[in-house]
């Protein structure tokens, strides 16, 4: 059975949208139990809660400290007071994941406040749970997709830059990832619509990245950040939502979680390191320097890393990277879904290659 989910039910990118806050939560429940993350909630605490005052509703605020573990969870859940209704999950991924998490077990509806375009956290109806060291543990897949995602442009626009560019690189591979894995199979309704999907972002992220960045920098919300927070937060979760069996990750993320052991990469985000593994896995496809430099030069121009150096490596020793390598190419990870075999030394090439090239095209 191939189930497919295309959600969320609603979902509003608007400026000052979160002061009609508390007429969503009218639409689904009456007794909130916020889940926020300090930051967010210090930038879009005071709108969600003056329309939660003036539609006379009250609500808990429990604040998200740490990781999306399953200890975070418990600590939460014991504090859930027995009228909850409704939860509002307010912040980054890792909040909203928590706050999915919260939901589901109280079986009520949520509603997510998007703070940053890092992920498609908000739209999903999956979490991904880390131990508190921030070690992958598992993915929590749930039959109730969020009601609604609230998204105001202007919060997205007064984060740090970072996270909007690692959220573009996180988005940008999902069509890269999920070519090769179909490529000459039977493609039914619902992969070639998440395929389609992925080619789309793929498209206009290319179209609008530089834009938006630049809207950023020069504190405008303009119409390029506008498509690109929908691409990131709202497309990037259909692709996996309508394809959730064939449009998977596959490389790039692979590469990813190999590079999380080396401590030098520590500082590095998530969404940056899956834009270092994608230029890999393109070189693990054979694809010509013009091809990679194509890419390596977008990267250059929304400040994407294009080297070790980027990542955070100080020096190339090879222990490290050797090691990324083989945890890479352990049996289970998704670079075996590429068509062809990868093996460890593949890998290891792969990472001084791109670092080479980057380096090369840094200084021209
Ligand atoms: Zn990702």
């Amino acid at each position: 059975m191939f189930r497919a989910k295309a959600y969320p039910t609603n979902y509003i990118q608007e400026p000052g949208i979160l002061l009609q806050t508390g007429e969503w939560v009218q639409k689904f429940g009456s007794q909130p139990l916020i889940i926020a993350g300090p930051t967010a909630w210090s930038k879009a605490g005071p709108q969600i809660s003056a329309s939660l005052l003036q539609c006379e509703i009250d609500f808990q605020l429990e604040t998200f400290e740490g990781h999306c573990s399953d200890e975070e969870l418990q600590r939460l859940l014991s504090k859930v007071q027995p009228e909850t209704d409704i939860v509002i999950g307010v912040g980054g991924g890792q909040c909203l994941d928590t706050a999915k998490l919260i939901a589901n077990h109280l079986k009520v509806p949520i509603i997510n406040v998007s703070t940053l375009a890092s992920t498609c956290a908000a739209s999903s109806a999956l979490s991904i749970v880390y131990t508190p060291e921030h070690v992958f543990v598992r993915l929590e897949e749930f039959d109730r997709c969020p009601v609604a995602v609230l998204v105001d442009p202007d919060l997205i626009r007064e984060a740090p830059l970072r996270y909007l560019t690692a959220g573009i690189g996180d988005t940008l591979v999902k069509w890269y990832e999920a070519y090769p894995i179909n490529e000459g199979t039977f493609k039914n309704a619902k992969t070639m619509a998440g395929l389609k999907m992925a080619e789309l972002i793929r498209d206009m992220l290319f179209e609008y990245s530089e834009d938006a960045v630049i809207e950023c920098q020069r504190g405008e919300t303009g119409v390029a950040l506008r498509q690109v927070i929908d691409c990131n937060i709202l497309l990037a979760g259909l692709v996996g939502g309508l394809g959730s069996h064939t449009c998977l990750s596959s490389g790039a993320h692979a590469i990813h979680y190999g590079m999380t052991i080396i401590p030098d990469m520590h500082e590095a985000y998530h969404g940056e390191l899956v834009a270092y593994g994608l230029l890999c896995q393109l070189k693990l496809e054979g694809k010509s320097d013009e091809e990679l430099t194509e890419l390596i030069q977008f990267y250059q121009k929304i400040n994407l890393p294009v080297s070790l150096f980027d990542l955070g490596m100080k020096s190339i020793d090879e222990d490290p990277l050797r090691q990324a390598a083989a945890k890479t190419c352990l049996p289970g990870s998704s670079i075996h879904r590429l068509p062809f075999p990868v093996t460890e030394e593949m890998v290891y090439d792969s990472f001084i290659y791109i670092h080479q090239l980057g380096q090369k095209l840094q200084y021209v």
